[in-house]
């Protein structure tokens, strides 16, 4: 029997190869008449072309960072007031969509972003429509409604419904070229969902559901992903295993790994998914237990060591750093101390203080 639970999941998703291609009509469904692209340097070029090319296209912002900077919201909030657009759509890594998400939830209000960051006003009533469109597979922020933001060196999660898309659009086409080594990271970002989602202590029966189907899809393909960018099979799998992953964590909230990924992004400068994926295949060990046997069992593998091992072995594939040596200097007293006091660590199955984080990383020495 499950227990009681709460599902919702307000994200019209659009999937499939050639998707992409239907952006005009899709607007035009949801009404969208001046929309804003927010993109990184790598699709900025064709967005361009997409404003000369689509009437509802008034605008773009190409230059969102990895790990997105807040200028990057003020940029394409200025933008969006300027145009007076009605929609945001984040074409991109989990960087873009995050964007796109923010600067369409504070783009109608008096404020100004960094206040909105800052905590200092609660998020207007009106916001503009959100459209993402990933071209990873990693993040699942096209379905959650998570903005991640940096301010300095500040990294910051916000949880709010004003965050949510209104559509999704995951064409897996959008991410042939992606390289192998973010290939590799995005997709271990996307096990790392499956995975916390499924062990959260917030877990529920429909997310624990996707969370295998996302562990096996993934598992079964992200090493030929990695290996042959133009393995479309492969590429299509991988972005519905992301997809399965995003919708999997949504409700239940990520835990441990990703409490850590914070620290080690903002300190050490890891990726996002490279930072997750630093401890992930230890806290497989850490939070073995029965629920996560039968995981294991259902995807097709021995036992919970045999999935530590694989994604040991994916890290050392994609050429993924392993150990704390391989960070520069690292303070162990501090890394122990900010991953400990992450909100997210209270998810986790295993209580992790600052003890339990320290046996955890003298061991990744
Ligand atoms: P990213 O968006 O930072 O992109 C990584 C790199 O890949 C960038 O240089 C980008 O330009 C490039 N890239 C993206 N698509 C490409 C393509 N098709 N071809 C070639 N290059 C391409 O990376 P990401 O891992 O997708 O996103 C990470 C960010 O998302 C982090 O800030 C993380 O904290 C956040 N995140 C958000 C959520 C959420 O629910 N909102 C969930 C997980 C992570």
């Amino acid at each position: 029997m499950a227990n009681e639970f709460v599902y919702a999941q307000p994200v019209k998703i659009y999937f499939g190869e050639g998707k992409f291609a239907r952006l005009g009509e899709i607007l035009s469904e949801l009404g969208s008449k001046r929309c804003v692209i927010a993109c990184g340097r790598h699709f900025a070029p064709e967005a361009e072309k997409m404003k000369e090319s689509l009437d509802q296209i008034v605008g773009v912002f190409g230059g969102v960072e990895q790990n997105p900077q807040l200028r990057g919201i003020e940029e394409t909030v200025r933008l969006c007031r300027e145009t007076k657009a009605d929609t945001v759509i984040g074409i991109g890594g989990g960087s873009s969509l995050d964007t796109a998400k923010f600067a369409a939830a504070v783009t109608l209000g008096e404020g100004e972003p960094l206040e909105y960051y800052r905590g200092e006003h609660p998020f207007p009533e009106k916001r503009l429509t959100i459209v993402a469109v990933p071209t990873t597979a990693g993040t699942g922020s096209e379905v959650t409604q998570v903005s991640v933001v940096s301010h300095g060196t500040e990294k910051k999660t916000i949880n709010n419904p004003v965050f949510m898309p209104r559509a999704a659009i995951v064409d897996p086409v959008l991410s042939s070229t992606v390289p192998p080594r973010t290939t590799m990271n995005t997709g271990l970002d996307a096990l790392a969902h499956a995975l916390e989602g499924y062990w959260s202590r917030n877990h529920q029966p429909i997310s624990d559901l996707m969370a295998v189907e996302a562990v096996r899809i993934i598992l079964g393909n992200l090493e030929t992903a990695y290996q042959d960018g133009s393995n479309m099979e492969a590429r299509a799998n991988m972005a519905y295993g992301a997809l399965l992953g995003g919708l999997s964590f949504a409700l239940p909230k990520t835990a441990a790994s990703h409490a850590c990924s914070y620290p080690l992004s903002e300190d050490y400068h890891l990726p996002h998914g490279e930072a997750c994926a630093f401890t992930l295949d230890s806290l497989v060990r850490i939070n073995a237990d029965e629920r996560l046997e039968q995981l294991c069992r259902a995807v097709g593998l021995k036992d919970s060591e045999e999935l530590a091992q694989r994604i040991a072995a994916l890290k050392k594939l994609g050429g993924l750093r392993t150990r704390l040596s391989e960070l520069g200097e690292v303070d162990l007293d501090k890394l122990c101390r900010d991953c400990a006091a992450h909100p997210l660590m209270n998810n986790n199955p295993v209580r992790m203080d600052e003890s339990a984080l320290r046996r955890m990383f003298e061991a990744l020495r």
